[in-house]
């Protein structure tokens, strides 16, 4: 016999409130009256946004990164940076946040959408490949809820075909693919503080220049400033291309500067906590924990397992129920759709009234073009990960998991 579900009047497992605490304090007050005191809020003739940015290089073994105004605008300036013009194509993920498509239309190029990979729901590099036209300029790979992409393979497509690679790591701080942090590997790695991610800076971001070459990181840090190379005393201001201002703010950078010094700790109890949920749901009949790329290891944003509900006598909405009725906050899927099922891509209308850019191209965007991204959203479960929780929390999250697909499971299957 199973226990019975408090969603029928029993017992919740969870009777203890969820870890909480403060993400800012003292450090971050400290930064922000030094930026005051500068008397000048400019990133150019602040030491706020430099000194975060050396930290971050520093943390990331990397030269040159620039700062943004969000995570949307670090993936602009990444596209921007590696010359996604007017008519190109990106190949990026279904599975994504807005923020990852939104350049790639204002720079008038083309999103294209892969499949994914069905247990770490990142992008297939098969289905990569066979996306890849003549137009096809640079590839976005989104480590979606901090899990690596197959990054070897994807490098090796883009190597072949001359493409750029960006990844959007904007749910995935330090989270590791065979021994070097993501965000180093492709040519740009994009970074969102908005005030939901790992750290907070209100809103900002960061881009990555790998190459580590002067004129691209140039180039980045124009794009990023309307144009404006502003480096020591000299500032040239002709303008050759649009760019847009997304500069970051001495305030932004302060208070990144005091975050960063509590990513490794935050990051750290996420690893161990998506860690301990994946082993507690190992075995469960109808519970399919998510697979994290070989050789990596994720910092776990938020965390989505997927139901078989073959082996379940309850539907994705039921069993979602339940688990919140036993104190667990739960929702199905991440976003309610692939991307691409969005009116502004069913209509092919990202700028009112015309059809420009998609009508460069014979992209499609119908249902069924990427099957395993529709199944992942009706079949999955998010819950919430902070590095706040305890590892009873954890334990208790396990635990109605458990219960629940005990009381769902269907009689005579395992
Ligand atoms: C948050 C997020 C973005 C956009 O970041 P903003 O700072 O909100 O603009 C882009 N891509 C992914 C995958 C994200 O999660």
């Amino acid at each position: 016999m199973s226990e019975q579900l408090a969603i029928h009047g029993g017992a919740k497992v969870k009777s203890i409130p969820f870890g909480t605490g403060r993400r800012f304090g003292e450090e971050e007050l400290q930064e922000l009256r030094e930026a005051l005191e500068q008397d000048t809020l400019f990133y150019h003739y602040g030491a706020k946004v430099k000194r975060f940015l050396q930290k971050f290089n520093e943390m990331y073994g990397v030269k040159y990164s620039v700062a943004t105004s969000s995570g949307t605008a670090a993936i602009h300036v990444a596209l921007g940076a590696a010359g996604v013009t007017a008519g190109d194509e990106v190949i990026t993920s279904p599975i994504t946040d807005q923020g990852t498509v939104v350049g790639i239309l204002y720079q008038n190029a083309i999103p294209v959408f892969a499949d994914v990979l069905p247990d770490t729901y990142n992008l297939d590099p098969a289905s990569v490949e066979a996306r890849i036209t003549k137009r096809t300029k640079a590839i976005v790979a989104v480590h979606l809820a901090g899990n690596p992409c197959d990054m070897d393979a994807i490098m090796a497509i883009a190597r072949k075909h001359n493409l750029k690679v960006i990844e959007d790591c904007a749910q995935s701080y330090l989270s590791e693919y065979k021994g070097k942090l993501v965000g180093t590997i492709g040519d740009y790695g994009c970074f969102s503080t908005n005030d939901f991610k790992h750290i907070s800076t209100g809103d900002g971001g960061m881009v990555t220049i790998n190459s580590g070459d002067e004129e691209d990181y140039t180039i980045a840090h124009a794009f990023a400033d309307k144009n404006y190379q502003r480096f020591d005393t000299k500032v040239n201001r002709d303008i050759h291309h649009l760019a847009p201002n997304y500069r970051m703010t001495e305030l932004q950078g302060a208070v990144g500067i005091a975050q960063l010094d509590k990513l490794a700790w935050i990051c750290d109890k996420r690893k161990e906590y998506g860690a301990t949920l994946t082993a507690g749901l190992a075995g469960i009949p109808g519970i399919l924990p998510p697979a994290i790329t070989e050789g990596s290891a994720s910092s776990y944003w938020f965390y989505l397992f997927r139901l078989d509900t073959s082996l379940l006598n309850a539907t994705v909405d039921e069993f979602v129920a339940a688990l919140n009725a036993e104190g667990i906050p739960s929702i199905r899927g991440y976003i309610p759709q692939p991307v691409y099922l969005q009116p502004m891509f069913q209509k092919k209308e990202a700028y009112p009234g015309t059809n420009y850019p998609f009508s460069l191209s014979d992209v499609s965007y119908d249902q069924g073009i990427c099957p395993n991204a529709e199944a992942i959203l009706q079949t999955s479960v998010r819950m919430g990960i902070s590095e706040f929780y305890t590892a009873d929390d954890i334990r208790d999250m396990v635990a109605a998991i458990r219960k629940v697909a005990a009381y769902y499971r269907m009689p005579g299957r395992s």
